[in-house]
């Protein structure tokens, strides 16, 4: 069956990659209901909204039946989760509808997360519930209007299913866009295999997706294998700047865009604690804050281990050495991202050798008063505008504060920029609203019992996250006491 909308498919990795994935079909749901469809997005994907929102628009978007044109398949991958090697994982629960051209040329991936099994299922139930749909739609889109590169949501959608999780929940889909589904886990699955003319094949159709200007180069795999790791260096950079702890950064779930993917475990932090970790299965903090950068740096690693004999197929000691300096280069690279994010928080558009080290002072202070990290820095431009009194409340002992603080205005005065100008430049750069965790447990609880208006709040609050605006207080203050420490959970 086909819907009668004619959505413009060009459908690459069906086209190219045959025996990379399975074609399958979605399940059909009893009784699929778009619950939230993003408007603007679909318009930028070129969809016709209100086709999605009828009824054959909620068969496509829960995977029961494919719209002319698409190819529905299961990405075959692999990945390293919590450090130990799965060689085949695979799109277990999801399924990948096709790719579209957006309106600004840019080819995107949809694909339903929670369509039911595939044969990567291994003993799961292929499903998805609303609660993790729901916190996916939020903090992706979140995210984006963060200005973080992150898979979107295009649509929540409820099956009219039950489904055993934490109890009977509400079965549902997530309909995603990405820049595309490449993971290093992706890599990971053909190089086990020792399949090296299909990882050439692989990584030709990635840099001709992600780095087209790399394609037909002599060194194409190794100044790709540089793309891949100078994309992660900055998106950690820029989860850190905002307090987001992925929970989750399996090599499955590092997409080579460069693209924050699978948002399950996912937190962001109310007091600032480098140690900071939610996940419950998350034991030794592998994927603590802090450890973001390394973590990452380790996941390309594995990336590197695919690429040694693309990179000279003729000598592997000469490859590895090749690979491993450009590894190496990771932290100093994520080093100078993270200076970048600290500086514009800090209001500083000149650079100058002590600055990494101004903003790490300013952090040790908030976590040894346990200083709420989005408040703190919002509170920043106060005090360049000449009143820190918010800054000053959000602190228990203002004695360290303070001497900060005159590190920080002589540092100030070496600006061009008035006080105001910079100011106003650091309102866009901390936010006022992220999704806070207890806000988003509110809105997932509030939606699993039927009511979508503080899911609604929320996502109108996160999706518009500089600018202050009044009756919005709730969303920018850290969760009460009562509220209690924060535990996230994954394959939900
Ligand atoms: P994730 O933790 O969501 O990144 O998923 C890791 C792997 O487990 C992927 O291969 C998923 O497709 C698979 N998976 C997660 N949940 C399910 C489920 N309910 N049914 C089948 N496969 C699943
Ligand atoms: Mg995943």
């Amino acid at each position: 069956m086909t819907v009668r909308t004619r959505i413009a498919f060009d459908n690459s990795y069906a086209r190219d990659l045959a025996g990379f994935y399975v074609p399958v079909t979605g399940d059909t749901a009893p009784a699929p209901r778009v619950l939230r469809l993003n408007r603007r997005l679909a318009e930028d994907l070129g969809l016709d909204t209100e086709a999605l929102e009828a009824p054959e628009g909620a068969s496509w978007l829960t995977g029961g039946t494919a719209p002319e044109g698409a190819e529905p398949l299961a990405m075959a991958y692999a990945g390293h989760q919590f450090g130990g090697f799965s060689p085949q994982l695979g799109d277990g629960r999801a399924l990948l509808l096709g790719e579209v051209i957006d309106r600004d040329g840019h080819r995107r991936d949809i694909h339903l997360k929670g369509s039911g099994p595939t044969p990567f299922s291994r003993r799961g139930d292929g499903k998805a519930v609303l609660g993790p749909v729901l916190r996916e739609y939020i903090v992706g889109e979140a995210m984006h209007a963060l200005g973080i590169p992150t898979t979107r949501a295009l649509a929540a959608s409820v099956t009219g299913e039950q489904v055993m999780r934490n109890g009977l929940e509400p079965g549902a889909v997530l309909a995603r866009v990405a820049s595309s589904h490449l993971r290093v886990g992706t890599f990971q699955f053909f190089a086990a295999r020792g399949e090296t003319d299909r990882l050439e094949q692989l990584a030709d159709y990635a840099i001709a997706r992600h780095d087209p200007d790399l394609s037909g180069r002599d060194d194409r795999y190794i100044a790709f294998f540089a793309r891949v790791r100078d994309r992660q260096a900055r998106l950690v950079a820029q989860w850190m700047g905002v307090g987001f702890v992925h929970g989750v950064m399996n090599t499955d779930n590092m997409a080579i865009s460069g693209e924050t993917i699978d948002y399950g475990p996912c937190a962001f932090i109310d007091a600032y604690d480098p140690k900071a970790v939610f996940s419950s299965i998350d034991q030794f903090g592998r994927y603590a804050y802090a450890n973001q950068p390394a973590i990452a740096q380790w996941n390309l690693a594995r990336l590197a281990e695919c690429l040694i004999e693309l990179v000279n197929p003729d000598d592997g000691d000469a490859a590895i050495a090749t690979l491993t300096e450009a590894l190496d280069a990771f932290p100093a690279i994520h080093r100078a991202e993270w200076t970048r994010v600290f500086r514009a928080k800090l209001g500083l558009s000149s650079e100058r050798d002590g600055d990494e080290a101004l903003a790490e002072a300013l952090l040790e202070i908030m976590a040894a008063q346990e200083v709420d990290f989005t408040r703190a820095f919002r509170a920043l431009s106060g005090a360049v505008r000449g009143d820190d009194g918010h800054l000053r409340a959000l602190f228990r002992d203002a004695a360290p504060l303070d001497d900060w603080l005159a590190r920080y205005a002589a540092r100030g005065a070496e600006e061009a920029e008035t006080p105001e100008v910079r100011a106003e430049a650091m309102d866009r750069a901390n936010p006022v609203y992220i999704p806070r965790n207890h806000k988003v447990e509110e809105a997932l609880a509030a939606a699993n019992a039927g009511d979508m208006e503080p899911f609604d709040r929320l996502l109108a609050a996160v999706t518009a996250p500089f600018e202050t605006r009044p009756g919005q207080d709730a969303y920018a203050l850290p969760a009460p006491t009562d509220f209690g420490p924060y535990t996230t959970y994954c394959g939900t």
